[in-house]
């Protein structure tokens, strides 16, 4: 018969735990030898996986083979230190460990009461990093405002745009949206403004696409106040204005200050989403990329790409404290109780769309602890160095050129054949394809300018000098053959 208890005896867990823990720093220190994107087809996995659950329990060594033999196999290795696609996304070991703190608590953070610790330790770190990273006092819960921990940018841009919509229409929350309602973006903005119109309920035709300045690709703000009075003198209503800091593409900046000061004359939200490059003001010579923002009513950058922690972690600041719960609180009698009425907590079911939440600031926590913040600085500076690095013999080789000027840790790059834009384009695809397919490094692109571009993001929590002067290298063999072929 089998125990009357689903799970694991303490004891147990404590055994098959430090088999988990082995796997994983064994999986971490073999990292550099493997290929970082594999080479499976479609379908492959589900071929290998039996097509039913078992009915009877299997011992973890059963399960730590079949993840050997089929998912590390059929995984892009985000923590390889030759990853430089997309955004990095930092998943440090300091961070699993308070992620398992997280996971052995096991709490659901909705409101203060439900566990207090879950809400007050993220109250503490959201005002810790504010302080940190050079941010107006009005950001934190002492001077009125406050953060949050979301899943990810995307939520937080949806919630500002719900806190937006609140705040510009007050019959908003009985009666919905009215389709006047206008959003102010450009075309290097990142899509989830776009998802969160849509989710919203706004649709597509909400999204307005200021015209940015030609080179730098940031915002026009004399063309966003342009844009906003034609709505107002059309009728609409202008709810929101998201400027960029450090765009997906090409890591342009928005100019955040001009673009508050155009937005404000008309009450217009402004959401600075600094998702990727946000974390970098930690250190104080990369703080002017933050100008301005003491203008906004919100802004988000994720600990979860370039903040040594794993997925998922977005942080969100709001000036006024009281701008989410306006808009998104609901109280069903089953989640009433004392201490939310007292008015003297926070309830972050209130700051989200979800009602449950993960207690994701011990991981966090676990990370700034673990490094402190002096290690956090020494990880951005070491990514943005060797960014710079790379970007002068780019400029130094006659074979490439830099698309844009590097931006923090993105350098933007292409081929150079001598034969003209349309054939740079081609063969800088070729060049892409035959470094990714060499499983060497792991490398993604943007087209910017018309033109086909190669992005390397240098963020990967064990990238080295040593992984740049290969990437380097192999970038330079594979120019040579494909423009001689
Ligand atoms: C990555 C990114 C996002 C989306 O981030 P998620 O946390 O994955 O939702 C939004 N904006 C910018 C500029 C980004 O680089």
């Amino acid at each position: 018969m089998a125990d009357v208890t689903a799970d694991l005896d303490p004891e147990e867990f404590r055994r098959l735990g430090h088999a988990v823990v082995d796997w994983i720093a064994d999986h971490r220190a073999g990292l550099d030898a493997l290929p970082v994107q594999p080479g499976v087809d479609p379908g492959w996995v589900r071929g290998q996986l039996p097509a039913s659950l078992p009915e009877d329990p299997a011992p973890l060594d059963a399960l730590l083979d079949t993840v050997d033999r089929v998912v590390v196999p059929a995984s892009t290795l985000w923590q390889h230190p030759r990853f430089f696609g997309y955004f990095p996304a930092n998943a440090s070991l300091h961070s699993l460990l308070g992620d398992m703190l997280s996971g052995a608590l096991g709490a659901q953070g909705m409101l203060w009461s439900t566990s207090p610790a879950a809400t007050e330790v993220e109250q503490v770190l959201m005002d810790g990093f504010a302080a940190a990273l050079g941010l107006d006092p009005a950001f934190t819960f002492a001077g009125g405002g406050g953060g949050c921990i979301q899943d990810s940018a995307s939520s937080g841009a949806l919630v500002a745009l719900l806190a937006a919509l609140h705040r510009a229409d007050p019959q908003w929350r009985e009666a919905g949206v009215t389709g006047d309602e206008r959003v102010y973006v450009t075309a290097e903005t990142h899509s989830s403004l776009a998802k969160a119109a849509r989710v919203a309920g706004l649709g597509a035709r909400a999204l307005r696409t200021v015209d940015t300045t030609p080179g730098s690709l940031g915002m026009r703000p004399d063309a966003l106040a342009a844009a906003i009075e034609a709505d107002v003198a059309a009728g609409l209503r202008p709810v929101l204005v998201c400027p960029t800091v450090g765009t997906t593409g090409t890591g342009a900046v928005d100019p955040v200050r001009g673009v508050a000061e155009a937005a404000r004359e008309h009450g217009v939200w402004v959401h600075v989403d600094a998702a990727w490059a946000g974390v970098a003001a930690l250190c104080p010579e990369f703080r002017d990329l933050l100008d301005g923002v003491e203008l906004a009513d919100s802004l988000s950058t994720d600990a979860h790409k370039w903040l040594l922690t794993a997925f998922d972690a977005s942080l969100l600041w709001v000036r006024n404290g009281a701008a989410l719960p306006a808009a998104l609180s609901i109280a069903p009698e089953y989640l009433r109780n004392a201490a939310s009425e007292s008015g003297q907590v926070v309830d972050y079911r209130d700051w989200q769309v979800p009602l449950g939440r993960r207690f994701r600031a011990l991981k966090l926590w676990a990370v700034v602890h673990g490094t402190g913040l002096s290690g956090l600085r020494s990880h951005i500076r070491e990514h943005v160095a060797l960014a710079a690095k790379l970007a002068d013999r780019v400029r130094a080789d006659p074979a490439f050129e830099l698309a844009s000027e590097p931006s923090l840790a993105l350098v933007c790059l292409r081929v150079v054949t001598g034969a003209g834009p349309e054939a740079d384009d081609a063969a800088t695809r070729e060049v892409l394809a035959r470094v990714n397919a060499s499983g060497a490094a792991f490398l993604t692109h943007t087209v910017a300018g018309g033109r086909y571009v190669i992005r390397v993001a240098i963020g990967s929590v064990t990238t080295r000098a040593e992984h740049i002067d290969e990437l380097w290298d192999r970038l330079r063999a594979e120019a040579t053959s494909v423009v001689r072929s």
